[in-house]
């Protein structure tokens, strides 16, 4: 069984809705490296969140949050893959290895209409089996990133919208 010992960085790269807590900002409740201040009554979002590097144990030992910078999760029951990146190194995620490392998940994910979505802050990226998609501030309360397949010509068409509820077809 891994543990997160000395990393983080999930404290840092994701939003905390419950405690109004912005992407890409350290929590206040964090001791950087050490852990949760408030860890007897944080959040139920934070209680139940886990990365990728610490479910499963085939995933690469260097790709440790507090190492490579990203936070990968899976969400949406698996229909999306979730990369956060601190901001501090905006470009983690396209050093060689963990971009092809995305576009291998990417091409799994299109084959069954889930997502690979780059978080940095607010910004969000879809990673598409054929393209890199800037969807601009879509990380924030109320915005709901939504996959389409094109019939005619079968590209994943990519939409966001103010709400959960999915675009009309
Ligand atoms: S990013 Fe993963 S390894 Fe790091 S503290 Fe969060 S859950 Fe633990
Ligand atoms: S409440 Fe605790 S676990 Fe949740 S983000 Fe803040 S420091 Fe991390």
């Amino acid at each position: 069984m891994r543990s997160c010992g000395s990393c983080t960085l999930c404290c840092k790269v994701l939003r905390v809705e419950a405690l109004d807590k912005p992407a890409g900002a350290w929590c206040p409740s964090c001791r950087k490296g050490i852990g949760c201040e408030i860890y007897e009554t944080r959040p139920g979002e934070c209680r139940t969140f886990g990365c990728l590097w610490l479910a499963d144990e085939q995933f690469p030992a260097e790709m440790k949050p507090e190492r490579s910078k990203i936070v990968i999760a899976l969400e949406s029951g698996g229909g999306r893959v979730g990369v956060y990146v601190d901001p501090d190194t905006p470009t983690a995620w396209k050093r060689p290895e963990t971009y092809a490392m995305l576009k291998r998940m990417a091409a799994v994910q299109a084959g069954r209409r889930g997502q690979v979505i780059v978080f940095i802050r607010d910004r969000a990226i879809a990673v598409l089996p054929d393209r890199d998609e800037d969807l601009g501030a879509a990380n924030v309360a109320g915005k709901a990133i939504h996959y389409r397949q094109n019939m005619m010509t079968g590209r994943i068409e990519v939409e966001v919208t103010d709400s959960a509820a999915a675009p009309a077809a």
